[in-house]
């Protein structure tokens, strides 16, 4: 068997057609950010401009997302970014559960390479197909499950906030949240070479 590198995953990436998303498509979205991030994002697919630019997370949504992780403080070229499917479905509609299913190997594939300590489903379809299938992201966002080390928190996804304004103060109580857990499991000033800030910096 192959070792599992970068080079693989990307190719594999590059040369899958094992769902109907590829049809059409302008660029496949692997992802991106720090290949050895403790933190990673993962949110639905990829959208217009990111289909555009081959780049998760770089249109509206994910310029929202890098200001929430400003704002706890992390800068984020330290984070991993990426979603469930690469490609993009038409008319940005939420990818199928087949879909999803399908896309799920490339997803593993790069958590193993990554290897994070925390994991934040950005969405519904994200929480759905990592932690659980039945989830009703707005009733259990904010909650902590742990798997094999690796501790998972759903939220909403960043257009979530885009479309209900009214969700970004819950969200916001997840950014803090996160920062919290990053700080009890020492990642915080360690791994991104910030000082842990005060409850009172971040809440005003
Ligand atoms: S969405 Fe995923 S599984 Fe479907 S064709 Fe694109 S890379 Fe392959």
């Amino acid at each position: 068997m192959a070792e599992i590198t970068w080079e693989l995953f990307q190719s594999q990436v590059e040369a899958c057609a094992q769902c109907g998303l590829c049809r059409g498509i302008r660029h496949k979205v692997p992802g991106q950010g720090d290949p050895h991030a403790p933190l990673m994002f993962i949110g639905e697919g990829p959208g217009q401009v990111e289909d555009e630019q081959g780049l998760a997370f770089v249109g509206p949504a994910g310029q929202l997302l890098t200001r929430m992780l400003a704002a706890i403080g992390l800068p984020r070229e330290r984070v991993y970014i990426c979603n469930v499917v690469k490609c993009r479905p038409p008319q940005n509609r939420v990818p199928t559960p087949e879909e999803a299913q399908a896309c799920l190997i490339h997803l593993r594939t790069q958590t193993y390479l990554v290897r994070p300590r925390v994991i934040v489903l950005l969405g519904s379809t994200a929480a759905r197909n990592l932690l659980d299938p039945e989830i009703r992201i707005t009733r259990q966002r904010g909650q902590w499950t742990e798997r094999k080390g690796v501790w998972m928190m759903p939220t909403y996804h960043p257009s979530a906030l885009l479309r209900d304004p009214e969700k970004k103060r819950d969200a916001w109580t997840d950014m803090q949240r996160l920062r919290d857990k990053l700080i009890e499991l020492g990642l915080y000033g360690d791994l991104y070479g910030a000082e842990a800030p005060d409850q009172k910096s971040i809440s005003t």
